[in-house]
């Protein structure tokens, strides 16, 4: 039984004072009679805040990027050791903004996953089409050629010890979400094609599903077989709405 988990991205969000309501918020609000795993990926400038405020507290965090490499001369760059030094248990790699606007390739993603596992954080690696990908019938091959870059440099071992998070792209902060079908489609697909390679570890991989998910959406989508909680942008920066989020779980 695969437990869920929702994850907050909050994305370039926040101030200290922002911050400092919305974990106090969410403190407030985690708890009793909530079976997802809950955990949040503020910008890496206020992660030390969020350490501060969450410790002790059952909800986990992470960042929302790293290097691939260990330390040096990278100006900008965020270390794993760094992210670990923050206590931080995730980090996202290959969000699709990552992937548009900062020319992160398939390749690149593969290798900042390796790094973060190596290193022993659980990487949180997204995937998902453009929607003229969907509309060409293209949705498989690109969420397939996504993966195995990631499979091929690291193998099945170290992808067991990530999460997926299947965000297709003409959903992500647009106010249209998969449709629970839609989605549990590219779920399956994606546990099918782990499945292919080890079936153990496709049967226990969490699979989450990210786009436009809201506290009126989550619990059907989360619902599905496949889906085993969400990555959450936009409705992450509202403590009620990420509470309502997470209770779906
Ligand atoms: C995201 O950025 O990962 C995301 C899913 O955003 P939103 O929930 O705002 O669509």
């Amino acid at each position: 039984m695969r437990q869920t988990l929702v994850a907050g991205n909050w994305k370039m969000n926040g101030s200290q004072e922002a911050n400092h309501q919305l974990l106090e918020g969410l403190k407030a609000g985690v708890g009793e009679g909530m079976k997802s795993k809950v955990a949040v990926c503020p910008p890496a400038i206020y992660i030390a805040q969020t350490a501060e405020l969450l410790s002790g507290s059952s909800i986990a965090w992470g960042g929302q990027n790293l290097s691939p490499e260990a330390s040096g001369a990278f100006t900008g760059e965020i270390s794993a050791d760094m992210l670990l030094d923050l206590n931080c248990e995730y980090v996202i790699v290959g969000h699709s903004e990552r992937r548009a606007l900062y020319g992160e390739s398939d390749q690149l993603v593969a290798e900042k996953y390796r790094t973060a596992e190596q290193a022993g954080l659980t990487p949180i690696l997204c995937v998902g089409e453009l929607l003229g990908e969907r509309e060409s019938g293209d949705t498989e091959a690109v969420v397939a050629r996504q993966l195995d870059a990631v499979i091929d440099l690291v193998g099945m071992q170290a992808i067991s010890a990530g999460v997926i998070a299947y965000e297709p792209v003409w959903a992500i902060g647009t106010g249209k979400t998969a449709s629970p079908e839609q989605a549990q489609a590219v779920h399956a697909f994606i546990r099918a094609r782990l499945a292919e390679k080890d079936a153990a570890v496709a049967e226990s991989m969490q699979i989450l599903y990210g786009g436009s998910v809201k506290p009126g959406n989550a619990a059907e989508l989360f619902s599905m077989p496949d889906i085993d909680g969400g990555l959450i942008g936009g409705a992450s920066l509202d403590a009620e709405s990420f509470l309502g989020i997470c209770r779906a779980g």
